[in-house]
């Protein structure tokens, strides 16, 4: 019986690093599940750790969370601090065998540019991102080079279906290549188009549309607008309203929606992330949904 048993577990394991038919990846946000997804296909099986109603900045890491973590073979996070208040403590609850700087550790910032990196650090002024801006998945050339490193990992972790990852990376890059030339285009008519943030959350997509970031409603990233600011911010643009003020699905609307009365600039819930709005299946609906929101801001 013995024997028996050890002959079945060897016709199921592999010789590489995963010992079951599927790879299992931990997402901290859904557009990195999105992205396994894509280059994954069949072969993975894919958890987000959070979904576009929840602030991935504030999670907790619960038991479900930590039980997920312990079978992951990939996690794959934005970084940058974004997590910081949960990933470690889950990493160390969960007991898990994917560490930073191993190759089943996959933090996405790590192969961008990262944007707003700042010059002093003054945690006593509230600033979560001491960093830079972690949200770096709305710059679609960005989610290029991530997927280019996220296959490097499959292909070391599951190098059995090395050329099944390769063959669907050539095929997204392809299709994403052709898509971003199209959205470029499309877009060209939003540059110079004056926007109002609740928290920095969009500052790749106002990079890569060449967008101005006008203010944002948070005093500092992290620290939520208050009564005094938001009467500067009045003022500010009581001469000339800035085109669009825009939030997350996650973010309250509250500061958006006063403002929007007060100077009659739209306020606007762009996806931000994979079901952040009911077309946002997927990455190339996040970003066609985004322009086209803005697109209809602009016209407003
Ligand atoms: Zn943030």
């Amino acid at each position: 019986m013995r024997l028996f048993k050890l002959i079945l577990i060897g016709l199921f394991c592999t010789t590489s690093n995963v010992t079951h038919a599927m790879v299992n990846i931990f997402a901290c946000e859904p557009e990195w599940g999105a992205l396994a997804k894509e280059i994954g296909g069949s072969k993975v099986k894919i958890f987000s750790a959070t979904h576009a109603k929840q602030d991935p900045h504030y999670i907790r890491a619960r038991p479900s969370l930590i039980a997920k973590a312990r079978k992951a073979n990939i996690i794959f996070c934005s970084g940058a601090g974004l997590e910081v208040g949960w990933l470690p403590l889950l990493l160390q609850k969960a007991e898990s065998s994917v560490q930073p700087g191993m190759e089943g550790h996959l933090i996405a910032s790590k192969f961008v540019k990262v944007l707003e990196k700042p010059i002093v650090v003054d945690r006593t002024m509230g600033d979560i991102h001491p960093e830079g801006n972690p949200h770096v998945h709305l710059n679609p050339h960005n989610i290029s080079l991530i997927a280019k490193e996220l296959t490097k990992r499959l292909e070391l972790i599951d190098a059995t279906n090395a050329s099944f990852y390769r063959n669907r990376f050539n095929s997204f890059a392809l299709r994403w290549k052709e898509a971003i030339v199209r959205w470029e285009k499309n877009a060209s008519d939003l540059k110079g188009m004056q926007v109002v943030v609740h928290h920095r959350t969009f500052s790749y997509l106002i990079d890569w549309l060449g967008l101005i970031e006008v203010a944002s409603l948070e005093l500092k990233p992290g620290i939520p607008a208050t009564a005094s600011h938001l009467e500067g911010l009045l003022q500010q643009f009581k001469t000339k309203p800035p085109d669009v003020i825009v939030r997350t699905p996650y973010e309250p609307g509250n500061a958006s929606i006063w403002l929007s009365e007060k100077i009659n600039s739209p306020a606007i819930v762009l996806p931000y992330t994979i079901n952040g709005d009911v077309s946002s299946v997927d990455l190339f609906a996040l970003f066609e949904n985004s322009i086209n929101l803005l697109k209809g801001a602009l016209n407003d």
